[in-house]
């Protein structure tokens, strides 16, 4: 917890200034929206997601993660290890696993390009080919009125009777 709180202390210090200064106005810059507050852990005054499911059965860590921001070299680090403990879980999965404690900032694209980086994933990642398309027919790229020229598509399940198999006989 130490490690969070030295964290929280170089990347929110004004935020956290004016939330202990308990300022009626702060502005928060982008952590407004989470309506952050401070909270004693482990004696450390460490800031969390106010949220609005205080009313939730939920863990008190899920409820009220603890903020952690996207730019930190540590909260990288850890998100790279919960992808490799987790059988190299997709971006969605490493959210989840993410938020079951921490709220980390910008967190979607830093996930994305993790797993980008993750040489484990790239090797195993399938490489779909292309079909090289063939030339459109004249009708399909001469200009004309609505239905002048129609096409059925012949192609489609196509079912054998046993009449039809009697007459290749
Ligand atoms: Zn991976």
């Amino acid at each position: 917890m130490s490690m969070v709180w030295s964290i929280q202390q170089q990347s929110f210090s004004t935020e956290i200034a004016e939330i202990s200064s308990k300022d009626p106005n702060p502005s928060l810059k982008g952590l407004a929206k989470l309506s952050p507050f401070l909270d004693v852990t482990c004696n450390r005054e460490l800031l969390r997601v106010g949220g609005r499911i205080r009313n939730s059965d939920e863990n008190y860590d899920v409820k009220f993660p603890i903020i952690l921001p996207g730019d930190s070299h540590f909260v990288k680090q850890y998100i790279r290890h919960l992808h490799i403990q987790n059988y190299h879980a997709g971006p969605q999965a490493l959210l989840s696993f993410i938020r079951d404690r921490f709220w980390v900032t910008n967190a979607r694209p830093l996930v994305r390009s993790i797993i980008f980086k993750c040489v484990h994933c790239n090797k195993y990642r399938p490489k779909l080919f292309d079909q090289v398309m063939g030339n459109l027919p004249k009708d399909r790229v001469t200009p004309g009125r609505p239905f002048e020229i129609c096409g059925v598509d012949f192609c489609g399940p196509m079912l054998t009777s046993w009449k039809i198999r009697v007459r290749c006989r």
